[in-house]
């Protein structure tokens, strides 16, 4: 797995961050710079940032981490009114350079460019569509589809939010994205609401932030005003904000995972830290499967909320049994199969003072290939730990997302192939336990509603055949995956009629 660093391939890996600010007057392609190095988790294969200056739309992007893409000389020259970056793990399209977001597009003479964290799951038939009408493309990506999509209908419409809100009638599948032109910033979410997106505000008026969480608020010094919700267009420029509703919100469906894993602790989600609720989940971890034993530890750094919940709430001892290498930098080395069976030991290591004698609860965030597990329990039991226990922190993962993940076949997901206690077997644990999913909606936040379908196989969005051909393994039955919806899976001519018959126009 290319540009993998050993120890996470064992993960589920987000598609991107997104981060958008207003602030005329300020240094936004700084601002945006700050913004991205806070969301730097949700993607490190590469990272952009593009400025609208009043005039046209400057970018600069490139592979590689925020911090490696970009130098005060670049940040100096990308001054304007507003701004728009993106950070990437790529799960559409090539992951080369042209694949790299923002993308850009050109309406007539006003340029725009856009940034999507999610999957979108039906632009195969709207890129024939598109390049029948002669409009070409420079990447495979899903986002390039839907930027072209806007640029077609803006001309029509000759509004960008008309041409954003005809795109969200297309357009199927898990997007929170946000769109600059040289004077306006948009933000725009899925009617489900799958992947996040917030508001912020700026203090002393100076202007609105949009980010995948808001930990990147933060950084920046914006204050968190809401979610956009789904559905939503959210448009900002010299005449304030302006909200409108692009497409009337479906089911309810945010990521649960983001609750599991992908957001950072410090995040807030539905008015509590992430920190809080991976707490929480430990609590609930330790009364669904309790272990004897002397101490619990976390797999640094994802498995520790939950190892302080499980220790809370058992009343076992939390300790620091495994020490993280923070210097192993991501790194685009293709490690090869020696480095990767001492993968583990190059990011962790374990205390034996600690772990002698003892008998350890261990306590990690997921399993999902379980390809690193194994690994962990044998490096405590070299340091001297006499059992281990192995108690994670959700369900088990069993299910492929088609909605910005990169788990693309079942076949990969060690719980899709194996019982409980075959992993167990597998992994050499001592007792193995996953939280149950009514465990894991508890400890969550209340919620309009969460999209949790890696664990159930209940998908809320429609998945056209063709994008999930294979990825089921035989005996699975997913649920819902064909469900229609009135506004999925319209071709380009079919909305000209609705829109014509409606309208009177094109
Ligand atoms: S399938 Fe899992 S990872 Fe994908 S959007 Fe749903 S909860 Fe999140």
């Amino acid at each position: 797995m290319k540009g993998e660093l050993v120890q996470d391939i064992d993960k589920l890996h987000d598609e991107c961050g997104v981060f958008g600010v207003w602030a005329p007057g300020s240094d936004v392609a700084r601002l945006t710079y700050f913004g991205l190095r806070a969301l730097q988790h949700r993607g490190q294969e590469s990272a952009g940032i593009a400025v609208g200056d009043g005039s046209t739309v400057l970018i600069r992007k490139d592979l590689g981490l925020v911090e490696q893409v970009f130098s005060e000389a670049d940040l100096a020259a990308l001054q304007g009114k507003t701004a728009l970056g993106h950070v990437r793990y790529g799960t559409s399209g090539a992951k080369d350079w042209e694949g790299a977001q923002p993308h850009l597009s050109a309406i007539d003479d006003v340029i725009i460019a856009l940034a999507h964290n999610g999957t979108l799951v039906n632009t195969e038939g709207l890129r024939d569509e598109l390049a029948r009408r002669n409009i070409g493309f420079r990447s495979t990506t899903d986002t390039e589809v839907a930027t072209k999509l806007i640029g077609y209908y803006t001309q029509k419409t000759h509004r960008i939010r008309d041409g954003i809100a005809r795109t969200m009638r297309l357009i199927q599948g898990a997007y929170a994205m946000a769109l600059i032109r040289e004077n306006a910033l948009y933000a725009f979410r899925d009617p489900n609401g799958i992947r996040p997106l917030v508001l912020g505000e700026l203090g002393r008026d100076r202007g609105w932030v949009v980010a995948s969480e808001t930990c990147a608020l933060e950084m920046v010094g914006a204050r968190y005003v809401r979610d956009v919700a789904p559905g939503e267009i959210i448009r900002i420029s010299d005449s304030g904000l302006k909200t409108m509703q692009g497409l009337p919100p479906a089911v309810p469906a945010s990521c649960i995972f983001e609750q599991v894993y992908f957001s950072r602790p410090d995040s807030v989600v539905n008015g509590r830290s992430v920190f809080s609720t991976r707490f929480a989940m430990g609590g609930r971890l330790a009364q669904e499967a309790p272990a004897s034993a002397d101490i619990v530890v976390g797999v640094p750094d994802s498995g520790l909320p939950g190892a302080e919940g499980f220790a809370q709430a058992s009343g076992l001892p939390v300790k620091t049994g495994l020490i993280k290498n923070r210097y192993v930098a991501r790194t685009f080395i293709q490690p090869d199969q020696e480095l990767r069976e001492l993968g583990v030991k190059l990011k962790l290591s374990a205390l034996a003072d600690v772990l002698t004698g003892r008998r350890v609860v261990l306590v990690d965030d997921s399993i999902v290939r379980g390809t690193t597990m194994g690994q962990i329990v044998r490096l405590c039991r070299e340091a001297g730990a006499v059992e281990v226990h192995v108690r994670i922190n959700s369900p088990e993962v069993t299910w492929p997302c088609f909605y910005g993940i990169d788990t693309a076949t079942q076949d990969q997901l060690i719980s899709a192939n194996l019982s409980v206690e075959g992993i167990r077997e597998e992994i050499g644990a001592d007792s193995l336990a996953f939280l149950s999913v009514g465990g894991l909606l508890a400890a969550c936040p209340r919620s309009a509603g969460h999209c949790a379908a890696c664990f159930t196989g209940e998908y809320p969005v429609e998945i056209p055949p063709t994008f999930s051909e294979g990825s089921f393994l035989e005996g699975f039955e997913p649920k819902h995956l064909s469900r229609r919806s009135a506004s999925l899976q319209m071709s380009i001519e079919e909305l000209a009629r609705a829109v014509a018959k409606k309208e009177g126009v094109l």
